[in-house]
């Protein structure tokens, strides 16, 4: 019989890796999101546990489908376009960090994430390094990989890039 996992994800490929949430705790659920614009299936799936499950803001799915299995909470499977994860990116966490609004740059996310890298190093050299573990810091790294990745093309690199940030802003 074959998982809600390989039922919810069909024979797609996924999209994107995502890790909004970090948690040790083991999967209750997989969380089945909106379907994709595209009529595909689930946009994204995500395995959860409990207390996250109850909360976590940004990802509404459609449904719980309850789960045991190794697979540690926090993880998101995204099955959507490279432009569509990064608008995701843009919605949950980049544009309020950072105020870059990629309507105001019609759709062109070379420059979205151009700025949003500028924005991000003048906010850390604001700062100040404290000498403590700073999430800012932990996102240069990849917030520049993001920048290069988009201004050579390769929107799902830029992506995946912004998934590893996403995970320090959730800490910010
Ligand atoms: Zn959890």
């Amino acid at each position: 019989m074959p998982s809600i996992v390989q039922k919810l994800s069909g024979r797609r490929a996924i999209g994107g890796l995502r890790m909004p949430v970090q948690c040790s705790l083991k999967t209750a659920v997989v969380r089945e999101g909106p379907a994709q614009s595209s009529g595909a299936g689930a946009a994204w799936i995500a395995y959860l546990c409990p207390v996250h499950a109850a909360d976590l803001d940004g990802w509404p799915g459609v449904t719980d489908h309850p789960e045991t299995g190794p697979m540690s909470c926090g993880t998101v499977l995204d099955y959507r376009s490279p432009e569509e994860q990064l608008q995701s990116h843009a919605d949950l966490w980049l544009t309020r960090l950072t105020g870059v609004d990629p309507a105001a740059y019609d759709g062109v996310w070379a420059e979205v994430l151009d700025q949003a890298d500028r924005v991000l190093l003048t906010r850390f050299e604001e700062a100040g390094t404290t000498g403590e573990d700073s999430p800012l810091q932990n996102m240069l790294a990849p917030m520049d990989m993001a920048r290069q990745y988009a201004a050579e093309g390769d929107l799902g690199m830029a992506a995946t890039s912004l998934g590893y940030c996403e995970t320090f802003a959730r800490n910010l």
